[in-house]
């Protein structure tokens, strides 16, 4: 019996990891193709001023519409994406898209809207990036810096090396604004925060998960807004889903939510739609 066992749990376990290291070569593979096959798709999530309801916000946040699988999800292939060298083509195509949807939108709705969109550790923290190339665009469509917030994830800035004060101080002289994403998740060091110029703290979605009145997550977030504000930083809290969290961010001073109680993350078009139809949709 016990070699029975010990058969089905060798023979369980090695081919699916096998099954696991070949999926990924294969979608890595099929990745290489998907720049050029047109495949990647943005879509945009709004992000909403909770005093008002006002939208001059959203996050951009990229879609894989691969041939064969149907959508595959940034968590499956960002990853491949950075192993492979690819994450630097792609984001360039997502500061491209971002740009030029911004630039429609501060034209045709609201002058001072703004798109986040999302920078992975790697693809910040690369050899010889330079914001530059992302200036020069900028200027060409007369988009000032202030279109834009890069989001990154306060592990960049736990380990903080030359290289990520240098991006983080390209950005500040172009104006463009820095969300740290995922706020509280990481190893939050708080001295990072005065060391480096952020604008926006972003409370991961764990955290409004289990919001409830005097809760240690609603203790965890009133803290996070209270130090946010002392240092002029704004709060956006993520995954908002019922009113009850709406009401309870609201009254701790929360600036702006984003969750699927306004809207989930839709294509262009439909976001288009969304922005001219309801602009204060949920006071
Ligand atoms: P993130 O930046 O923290 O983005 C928020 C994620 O939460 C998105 O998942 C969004 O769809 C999801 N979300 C928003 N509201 C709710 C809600 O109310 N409930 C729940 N359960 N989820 C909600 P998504 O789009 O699958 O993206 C996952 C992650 O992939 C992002 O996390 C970001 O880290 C990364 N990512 C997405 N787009 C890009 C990109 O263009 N470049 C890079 N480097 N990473 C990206
Ligand atoms: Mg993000
Ligand atoms: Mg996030
Ligand atoms: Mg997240």
């Amino acid at each position: 019996a016990a070699k029975g066992a010990g058969r089905n749990r060798f023979s369980y376990f090695t081919p699916t990891l096998q099954v696991a290291a070949l999926n990924r070569m294969r979608l890595t593979n099929d990745l290489r193709g998907a720049l050029k096959g047109e495949q990647f798709e943005l879509y945009f999530q709004p992000i909403v001023h909770l005093a008002s309801g006002a939208i001059h916000k959203a996050e951009a946040l990229i879609r894989w519409n691969h041939p064969q699988r149907g959508v595959v999800s940034p968590l499956e292939f960002i990853p491949l994406a950075e192993a492979s060298g690819l994450i630097v083509d792609i984001g360039a195509w997502v500061f491209r898209e971002s740009a030029r949807w911004v630039q429609l939108w501060r034209h045709e709705v609201y002058a001072d809207f703004q798109v986040s969109l999302n920078q992975s550790p790697l693809e910040f923290q690369r050899e010889g990036a330079s914001y530059a190339e992302w200036l020069a665009h900028l200027r060409a469509l007369a988009l000032p810096g202030q279109s834009l917030v890069v989001e990154i994830t306060e592990g960049l800035l736990l380990d903080a090396s030359s290289a990520v004060s240098d991006r983080l101080l390209q950005l500040r002289d172009a104006g463009i604004q820095v969300a740290l994403d995922d706020f509280g998740t990481g190893y939050s060091s708080l001295s990072y925060l005065k060391k480096f110029d952020i604008d926006y703290l972003k409370i991961d979605r764990s955290f409004t998960r289990n919001l409830a009145p005097d809760s240690s997550d609603m203790a965890l977030s009133e803290a996070i807004i209270v130090m946010a504000h002392k240092l002029d930083l704004k709060v956006i809290a993520e995954g908002v889903e019922t009113p009850e969290q709406r009401a309870l961010l609201a009254a701790a001073g929360c600036d702006y939510g984003q969750g699927y109680l306004f809207a989930k993350p839709m294509p262009v078009a439909q976001f288009d739609r969304f922005l001219r139809d309801n602009g204060y949709p949920v006071c």
